[in-house]
Order: C-alpha cells, then structure tokens, then sequence
C-alpha cells in the first residue's frame, strides 16, 4: 500500500492546484474520493407580498431577529477561521468584520425598517430593496475599492435574507447526484431535503460534532466533516478532494499517491462494512446470556431501510420533528397520521418509539419560527415539552396522530425535554383527554393506551428522575442533551466543541443514577443518545444494568460485535472501577483497555 505525504503544503491560494489539508470535526465517519459541490446560496427567493398594519412590530421584530443571527454567523466564521493557520484567515477575518459592521452600522437595518413601517412591506421585501439602493449607489462610485463594496453589501443582505427566509432556501436542490457538498453550513432540515444517494460527503464551515446535522449524516452513513474552517473558499465547485470523516479531514488537489491509499482505505472500510452485515441475525446478548435490546434512532423515514437491514428489534427514538421541517405549515393530524401510521406498519408489530416534537434550539421548523427565535438563548428556551404545553394544540394534534397510528402496531411516546413531574401530568391529561375525543368520534385506537415516557436529558430531570417516575412509564436517557446540558457546552458550537465529554463523571453519575432509579421501580429504561452507539461504551452501560440501546442504524452491529464478547458481571465490576475514577480522559483509558481485553 502506498503512504500519502505527510507535509501538508498550505497555501493561501483558493483552488491552486496545490495539494493542500484541511482538517476540521471527523462527525461521520468513511472515505469518499469525489467531486466538489460547493453550495452557491447567492438566489433567495423574495416574497413581495405586503403585510398589514397589526403585523409591522413582529416584522421589525423579526428583521431585528434576522441581524442577530446574521452577525452570530459572522462571528462564528470569524473565530473558526482564527483557528485555521493560513494568512487568508486573517483576511477572512477582517472581512467578517467589515460584514458585522454594516450590520451594526446599519443604514441597511434602519431603511429596512423604514420600509416595514412606511411601505408595509415584509422584512425581506425591505431587506432586498435597500440592498438594491446602496448597492447601486456604490457600483456607480469611481473609486474601484468603493465601486467593490457593492459585492460586499449584496453578500451581507443576502445572508440576512437567508436568515430571514429561514429553511426554504432551495439552492442545494441542485446538488447533483454524488456530490460532495461544500458549504459553510448545513441545517438539519438541509439534511432532510437530499434525495438519497445526492450527498456522498459533506464538509461545512461550521457546525458541531454532535449536533442534528452530524447525527444525521451518521445515521444515513455519510461521512462529514464539520467545524473546517475556510472551506468554502478553498474549494471551487467540480474539484477532486478527498473527505475522510473518522479523522476530520479534506485533502485539497490531492496527489496521486493520496488517491492511491485513500481508495485502499475505502476499500477496507467497506469490506468491513460488509462483514459486520453477517451479525444482523444473530441474537444480541452477551456471552452469559443476558439479552440487550437494541433499537433505532430514526430521523428521517429514509433510515428505516438501515435500521431494519442493521437487525433493529425496534425504533428506540422516532424523532417526528421530520414531519415539520422544510414546511411552511404545521402539518394536521392526518398528515401526521399517515406518516406515523407508514412507519409503524412498517416495522410490523416491532416496538417504536414516538417523540413529540422537540422543536427549539438548532432544531427549527419555519411555521414555528416567531415563537421559537425570539428568545435570547435557544437552548435554554421554548423547546421540546414547554413549547408542546405552550401550544397544546400542537400537542393534541400529535397525540392523536399517535394514537391512531398505535392501531398499527407497537408503540410508545416520549416527551423530550422534561424537567418536572407537573408537565408528566398535563401531557398525560391532555394525552387522555385526545383518547377520549378520538373514541367520541369513532376513531379506534387501543384499549389500553401506549405507555408514555420522558427523555431525561436534563441534569433536573436526572437528579429527581425518582419524582419523575411517579408519572412516567418509561424513560429514555438522552445523553446528547444530558451532556450538553450537564457541563453547559452548547452541542452545536465548533468552538467548545472539544470540550464535549460524555465521559465526564458528572454526566455518567447521572446516568447510573437514573438506571439505578428506573430498575429499582422497575420502569423501562434505555440510553438513547449518541453515547449509545459508540461501541467503546457497551461495558459501561451494561455494568449499570443497562438492558436497551437506541443509536443510529449504521452502529447497530458494531453495538452488537461488541455486547457479545461482554460477559454482564465483569462489566458490572468494570463499571464500578470507572466509576471511581476523577478524569474523563483517565476513564477513556480504562473502557479502551477493557475493550481490548474482551
Ligand atoms: C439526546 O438529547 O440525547 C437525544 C437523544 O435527543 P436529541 O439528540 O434529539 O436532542
Ligand atoms: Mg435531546
């Protein structure tokens, strides 16, 4: 096998021709040779139509909601491009800058809402229009640095469009099949839109390794990598590059030597693939005999395929926020109806696990948008439960959706983002009172209904999970939000990304301590976080005493070859060993040596 040069030549040259690396976040692992799709998202569809007089202060409002996040994203350009060693990141730098300023400066913000109020016209309506203006203004001046700034100006505006419009920017429909997708991000809801087998890698400027993008692009085994600063500017569209995903890298121009090896590495990675497909039979237990359930994470119907191919007893994880996005509407409950309703035939009779709508923070949907951007920090904000309980309307519709569906086969609902016994209780009031309106009108639906469960995936719900289980069949830790949430590291930022530690004592203490509490109850209990498809864990979950496992679809096996070495009470004393441990890089150490010994 041929060795690929280890200099990494950097140039400051966009598409040089020189071979060149950037590294970034490995958030989905595999190798792709291929060729670039660099996202152009210069077209943003402007709606003219005029809005009325009640609506001008949300519209202001939502302008103003639209800069922020604009100068957000410059900001977060700005750091991850100090963090690349090239001298363009310096000059990226001092372009974002000149961007924010004319965010701040803001003869565009202030015409634009002069427009709202004057003209009553939609705040991208507004946006385009002065854009247009003062960058006419600037195309005419003779000065050629000045007459350049109009590039600049269109650049900032249409950003603000596009954070504006939200999710309907339709640019990377064009994506051609096979691409890989250079972009400076990409949204979940971006994720949802690609026709399979359109993305083959995806790389982005931005984005963390555990946020909903990665875990998609893991769930649908598309190797990303994510965080890599310059990207979009390295690249032109059609460029051979090289994506490896498990390491976080790209390679630029790559040699022939580079091309050489990486089609090696692919060929083993699919090899061993394709060898792991010869457990998906086989029964999950470990070597005493103990049975573990092993379910699916699905976001998006499109993985069911996966999760039934990689032997899924069941769907741990349903995440219907799938139905919301790319809408610009709130799907009924028969539109929810028939989606659920498809899934749940589908697995035929196996268990599936329905979450409402954890909508809010990263995760957005267009027809929600006013109530959920408007708080200050949407992590902490109307999200998951809180909102469903703000707006029972949407949970009604969603519970009933569900209930019709359970009709189908096996089912469970989960309500994510539980922090106290007292939302346990109106959902399931407001879950009672829909079984009683649906049996009024005639739709059957089970006699006895689904069990209904939390995510405990706040430190809260964690701690007090004994209160918890006063009102709630079964809990599903979610240790992403668990995590996140536990050591105040935003999941989605690239800049504290490596300060992400699901292994940190405080987070596996709780999750202990919630198993603990739901075996003593004796409440079903799983881990359905990322945590749970990570092989390297297996010890440690099944030394809690943890019994049902919901990942991605493509670790299932990987999960599986790895439980069936495991003997349950050498995990248990593992388990305990690691427990006593203080540092989360000393408890890596020890699961990877009791991998090794297994
Ligand atoms: C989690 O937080 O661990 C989880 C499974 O939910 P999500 O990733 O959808 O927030
Ligand atoms: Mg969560």
């Amino acid at each position: 096998m041929q060795v690929p040069p280890t200099d990494q030549t950097v140039s400051d040259e966009n598409n040089s021709g020189v071979r060149r690396v950037i590294t970034g976040l490995g958030a989905s692992g595999g190798i792709v040779i291929g060729r670039a799709f660099v996202l152009d998202r210069q077209i943003v569809h402007v709606s003219r139509k005029p809005i009325s007089q009640d609506a001008v202060q949300a519209e202001c409002k939502r302008l103003h909601n639209g800069v922020a996040e604009s100068i957000d994203q410059l900001k977060r350009l700005k750091s991850q491009s100090s963090s690349a060693e090239s001298a363009a990141s310096e000059e990226l730098g001092f372009l974002m800058d000149a961007y924010i300023h004319m965010l701040t400066q803001s003869r565009l913000v202030r015409g634009a809402e002069e427009l709202i109020v004057s003209r009553k016209l939609n705040a991208v309506h507004a946006v385009s229009e002065v854009i247009d203006a003062i960058a006419e203004q600037f195309s005419g001046m003779e000065d050629s640095y000045l007459a350049a700034r109009a590039t600049d100006i269109r650049e900032v505006g249409l950003r603000l469009m596009r954070c504006l419009i939200g999710e309907t920017d339709r640019a990377m429909d064009n994506a051609p099949q096979g691409s890989i997708l250079i972009a400076e991000d990409v949204s979940p809801a971006d994720m949802a839109r690609f026709e399979p087998g359109q993305l083959t890698a995806f790389v982005t400027a931005l984005g963390g390794a555990e946020g909903h993008t990665a875990i998609m692009a893991r769930s649908l085994g598309i190797p990303a990598v994510l965080g890599a600063a310059d990207i979009v500017r390295g690249v032109a569209g059609g460029d051979q590059i090289i994506i490896d995903g498990g390491r976080g890298e790209v390679i630029l121009s790559p040699s022939d030597a580079d091309i050489a090896h990486y089609t090696q590495r692919r060929a083993d990675w699919l090899a061993a693939r394709e060898k792991l497909a010869s457990l998906r039979d086989v029964p999950s237990s470990t070597r005493d005999g103990i049975d573990i359930d092993l379910h699916a994470n699905i976001e998006l119907p499109i993985e069911l395929a996966a999760a039934l191919e990689n032997g899924a007893t069941g769907i741990g994880l349903l995440r219907s926020e799938f139905m919301f996005m790319n809408k610009d509407y709130l799907p009924d409950e028969d539109e929810q109806y028939e989606e659920l309703a498809d899934i749940v035939k589908r697995m035929d009779g196996k268990p599936v696990t329905i979450r409402t709508l954890d909508i809010g923070g990263e995760k957005l949907a267009v027809a929600l948008q006013d109530e959920i951007v408007s708080g200050p920090n949407p992590a902490l904000g109307l999200r998951g439960i809180r909102l469903s309980l703000r707006k029972p309307e949407l949970l009604e519709a969603q519970f009933a959706a569900i209930l019709r569906a359970s009709l189908h086969g096996s089912v469970r609902v989960l309500l994510p983002m539980v922090v106290n016994v007292h939302e346990m209780t109106r959902a399931r009031q407001i879950y009672e009172a829909v079984a009683k309106r649906l049996r009024k009108d005639g739709h059957p639906i089970p006699e006895t209904l689904p069990p209904l469960g939390a995510m405990i995936e706040i430190p809260a719900a964690a701690l007090a999970a004994d209160t918890l289980a006063r009102d709630s069949d079964f809990f599903a830790i979610g240790t992403n939000d668990l995590t996140q949430y536990t050591l105040a590291i935003d999941r989605t930022d690239d800049q504290v990304a490596g300060m992400f530690d699901p292994l940190h004592p405080a987070v596996l203490r709780l999750i202990r301590d919630v198993i603990k509490v739901a075996r003593e109850r004796d409440i079903p209990v799983s881990v359905c976080g990322e945590m749970a498809g990570d092989p390297r864990y297996v010890p440690l979950f099944i030394g809690f005493g943890l019994r049902n496992l919901s990942m991605s679809p493509v670790n299932l096996l990987l999960v599986k070859q790895r439980l069936r070495r495991l003997d349950s009470r050498n995990s248990e004393h593992q388990a305990n060993r690691v427990m006593e441990q203080w540092d989360s890089a000393r408890i890596a150490m020890m699961l990877d040596d009791f991998n090794d010994l297994a």
